[in-house]
Parts: structure tokens; C-alpha cells; sequence
């Protein structure tokens, strides 16, 4: 794709100018590309267009979906920044009558991956083309680099992959921009990002409420134990943001932001999907799951406080000395490795299921910047999975060694916080998966005796020996 096109029309199109379609419209602007916009609200396209700057050389505003079209070089690609669902079903089927086979429609919104699937489908029957964009980073990384998650035919991305790699963050100047695989394999990706998200802020908001309530720190202290996490081996956006929003004060009320903010977390689905999922792949995701619990039951704030007032507050404070900074942070780190391990397996699992070849160092690589996930650890992790894509990430030596520094620290962090009534699910889930693999001998034996005894099932013997059933007798 050249920079000019000799029409003298756009070189791509874009529906959508809210926080993310606007911000992404600018940033291609800005990388050199004609780009032409519609929005269902016209004040928002004419508003967003004068706003331009110096920008709106490079951007036609269109009044509606035929002029919008007119507007694009052919074959045309057309990106969607609406919400996901029901609107974008409605975007394809008003843009299909206006477009020819061979234009692209390129939803870049955070769709369930299983949609996008549906709607490749769809494409590859009765055209336009399609593909499925994962992208990360919020309205900032939108405007300056985001990360982007690609999913569809290889030479639709190919296609349109001059633009994306150009809008992307670069990580030591590569492009965070990546083919993922086939139809949903960009969304699915995007998905669990999210996922790992939910679990990496959750277990950041538990320490958080270690050092609050159980060690009696104010937020300004908090801020400054983030602050220096960030210098070693938990650097990351995530931590960074924290230690800031722990520093800011309310101009209202000269009290620490966080503690005039709402303990209420919301969502919008995409934590959900990602566990939906794991458990149709039986590739469970427990961290993540208790981040998704954490933030359904942060919702009900009128239980929990029927709950306290039967009960009485859980968190109370630790005897000095209980846990110090350093076995906060150890734990941490052994929680994230964690996570990360869980999330990367589910997406070997998806590949395999789906027969997608999920490139799993490359998904650690295009996550090192513009995403919300982004820390240093991530380049350690593409690493190993370069190494070994197939190995589970806690297994590869780096990480093992890790571990094996850090996973005695999260056992205390648990402990105390259980023994003290401060709820620490995300890490709590996190060391029990990684109690399970490494135990050889598990207790499933009981299990599989215990589903004999009522229903036949049947079992194997260590012995390899014959007899698949119990001497139940008359009790089976
Ligand atoms: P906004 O709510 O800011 O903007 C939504 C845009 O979609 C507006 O331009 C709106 O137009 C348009 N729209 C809404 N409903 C319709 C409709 N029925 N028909 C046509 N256009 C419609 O959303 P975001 O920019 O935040 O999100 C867009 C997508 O990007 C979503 O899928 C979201 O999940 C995803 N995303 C968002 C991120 C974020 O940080 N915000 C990060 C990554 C992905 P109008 O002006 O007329 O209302």
C-alpha cells in the first residue's frame, strides 16, 4: 500500500469516532495516510474533523456510508470502531450492498472472538472480505501506538499490514502489529489480553489491600512501594499507573483519590468471555477467574454489607512484622508468572482446538508496548516461548528459577491474608494451580474411586494392571 494513491482518494475508511475510532483516525493521519471517516452522529464528524489540526489535510469527513465509500480508493478497507455486538452485524450489512467483493471490512472493536468467526464466515460466502482486529492500549494508545492483534485470510492482513504496523507501538522499533491466524484468532488473542489484565490488575489491588488494611499504609506510602517495583522486576504499565493513582489527591476534598473512589469495579464482558472459553477448552485460567469474581461481587456492595455487619469487618490489621515489602513484592511476581502461564496455555489450547497456529513468542513480542499489559517481564517471556512454545511458561528455566525464589513468598502472602480475613482470590487461585502441577500424585484418585462407587465409571490402575472397578459390592 503506497502512502498516495493516485486517485486522490482516502487509503482507508473509518466508521466510529468515539474515544478509540477517533484517537485510532488521527494516528493513521498523523503516519501519512489519507483516511476518510463517517460517524452515525454527523455533529461528531464535522466536531472531529475540525479538531484536526494540521491532520485534517489528511482526513475527509464524510456526511454518510455511500459518500464514505465514494470517498476510498478501491479495493477498499474500512475499519469499524463501534461497539461490539449487534452493531457491527448492522455496519456489515448496510456497508455490503455499497461495497464490491474484493473491499475489506476490518472490525477493530473488542468482538467475541466466536462473532468474528461467524462473520468471516460469512465474508468468505457472500464477500466483502473481513478481518478481525484485536487492539490494545485505550484511547492513548490508539492515538499513539497501539497493540494489534490480527485475525482473518493471510493476504487480507497482508493487505492492510503497512498501516497497522505503521499506527502500532514499537517495541525497540519493531511493530507491535501481528498476524495471529484464521478468522477469530486475533479477537480470541485480544480476549485473553484482557483476561491477564483483569487477573494482573486484581492481584495489584489485592497487595494494594494487604498494605492498606492489613500493614496500616496510607496511599502515599502505597504509591512510593509501586513506584519502586517498578524499577525491578515487575515493571510494568500496570504498576506504574498504580503507583500514580495512589499519589493523586481529590481536589474536592484533599483526601487521597482512592480513598474517595468507589470500591465498585465494572466490565465489560471481555474477562467473562475469556474464562467461558477456558472452560470449553478445559485450559483453566483461575487467576483470571477470580479477577472476574472479585470485580461480580465488588458489585454488590449492599451484600457485602449485610455481610460485614453479621460478621464484622474482615480485614484486620496484621501483627507488625507478619509480611514485609519484599515478601509482598516476591509474591507478586510469582502471582503474575502465574497468570501469564495460564493465559498463554489457553492460547496453545485455542490453536490446537481451532487449528489455528498461534504464534506464541510472537503474541509475548506485540504485547511488549501500546498494550495495557506491557511490562519488562514480557520480553523474558517471548524468550522462553521461543524456546519452547509448546512448554508450559512456568516450566521454562528462567521462570522456574523465579519461582522457585518466589513461591514460598506467596505462600505466606496467602496465609497471612487468610489467617487476617483479607481476601487475596487472584493469588489465592494462582498458588493453588501451581500447587497442582507440580504434584504428581494428586488426590484424583479419590475421585475416580468415588465416581466408580456411584456410577460405574471405571478407573485406571497405577499397577496397569486389569480390573477397571472397585469391590464396591453391594454399596456401588
Ligand atoms: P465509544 O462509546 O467511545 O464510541 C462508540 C462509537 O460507535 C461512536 O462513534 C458511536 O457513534 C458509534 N456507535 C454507537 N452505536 C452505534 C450504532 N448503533 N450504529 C452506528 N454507530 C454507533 O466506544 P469506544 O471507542 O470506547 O469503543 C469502540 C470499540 O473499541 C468497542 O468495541 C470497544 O470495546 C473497543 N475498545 C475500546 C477500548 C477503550 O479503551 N475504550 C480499548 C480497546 C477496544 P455516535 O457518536 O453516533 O454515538
Amino acid at each position: 500500500m503506497t502512502e498516495e494513491n493516485t486517485e486522490g482518494r482516502a487509503q482507508i475508511g473509518l466508521i466510529g469516532l468515539g474515544t478509540m475510532g477517533s484517537m485510532l483516525a488521527l494516528n493513521i493521519a498523523e503516519k501519512g495516510f489519507a483516511i476518510a471517516v463517517w460517524n452515525r452522529t454527523t455533529t461528531v464528524t464535522h466536531a472531529f474533523a475540525a479538531g484536526a489540526g494540521e491532520l485534517a489535510a489528511k482526513i475527509t469527513p464524510t456526511d454518510s456510508l455511500a459518500d464514505l465509500v465514494a470517498a476510498i480508493a478501491r479495493p477498499r478497507a474500512i475499519i469499524l470502531m463501534v461497539p461490539a455486538g449487534q452493531v457491527v452485524d448492522d455496519e456489515i450489512a448496510a456497508l455490503r450492498p455499497l461495497l464490491d467483493k474484493d473491499d475489506l471490512i476490518i472490525d477493530a472493536g473488542n468482538a467475541l472472538f466466536s462473532d468474528t468467526n461467524r462473520r468471516a464466515a460469512d465474508a468468505a460466502i457472500q464477500g466483502p472480505r473481513f478481518l478481525g482486529i484485536g487492539v490494545s492500549g485505550g484511547e492513548e494508545g490508539a492515538r499513539h501506538g497501539p497493540s494489534i492483534m490480527g485475525g482473518g485470510v493471510r493476504a487480507d492482513w497482508d493487505r492492510v499490514e503497512p498501516i497497522l504496523s505503521a499506527i502500532s507501538a514499537k517495541y525497540q522499533g519493531i511493530p507491535c502489529a501481528t498476524y495471529m491466524g484464521e478468522a477469530g484468532a486475533g479477537h480470541f488473542v485480544k480476549s485473553v489480553h484482557n483476561g491477564i489484565e483483569y487477573a494482573d490488575m486484581q492481584m495489584i489491588a489485592e497487595v494494594y489491600g494487604v498494605m492498606r488494611d492489613g500493614m496500616g499504609m496510607d496511599a502515599v506510602a502505597i504509591s512510593g512501594v509501586y513506584d519502586g517495583w517498578n524499577k525491578g522486576v515487575l515493571q510494568s504499565y500496570l504498576i506504574e499507573i498504580s503507583a500514580a493513582v495512589a499519589a493523586a489527591i481529590d481536589p474536592k476534598t484533599g483526601s487521597a483519590m482512592l480513598d474517595v473512589i468507589l470500591d465498585r469495579a465494572g466490565q465489560k464482558g471481555t474477562g467473562r468471555w475469556t474464562i467461558i472459553e477456558a472452560q470449553q477448552l478445559a485450559a483453566p485460567v483461575p487467576a483470571i477467574e477470580a479477577a472476574v469474581l472479585a470485580r461480580n461481587l465488588s458489585a454488590r456492595l449492599d451484600e457485602r454489607r449485610a455481610g460485614e455487619a453479621v460478621f464484622g469487618a474482615a480485614p484486620v490489621k496484621m501483627a507488625v512484622g507478619t509480611i514485609d515489602l519484599t515478601t509482598l513484592e516476591q509474591a507478586l511476581i510469582a502471582g503474575k508468572i502465574l497468570c501469564y502461564a495460564q493465559g498463554f496455555a489457553l492460547i496453545g489450547a485455542a490453536g490446537r482446538e481451532f487449528g489455528w497456529a498461534m504464534p506464541l513468542p510472537d503474541i509475548a513480542r506485540v504485547w511488549r508496548e501500546g498494550c495495557i499489559i506491557r511490562s519488562g517481564m514480557l520480553n523474558d517471556m517471548a524468550t522462553a516461548l521461543t524456546d519452547d512454545p509448546n512448554r508450559n511458561l512456568m516450566l521454562a528455566p528462567f521462570f522456574a528459577d523465579l519461582l522457585k525464589q518466589t513461591h514460598g513468598a506467596l505462600r505466606k502472602v496467602v496465609a497471612a491474608a487468610a489467617l487476617n480475613g483479607l481476601p487475596v482470590p487472584a493469588l489465592a487461585s494462582g498458588l493453588a494451580w501451581f500447587d497442582m502441577m507440580r504434584t504428581e500424585r494428586s488426590t484424583a484418585n479419590m475421585i475416580q474411586a468415588q465416581r466408580d462407587f456411584f456410577g460405574a465409571h471405571g478407573f485406571e490402575r497405577m499397577d496397569g494392571g486389569e480390573g477397571k472397578h472397585g469391590p464396591w459390592g453391594s454399596h456401588g
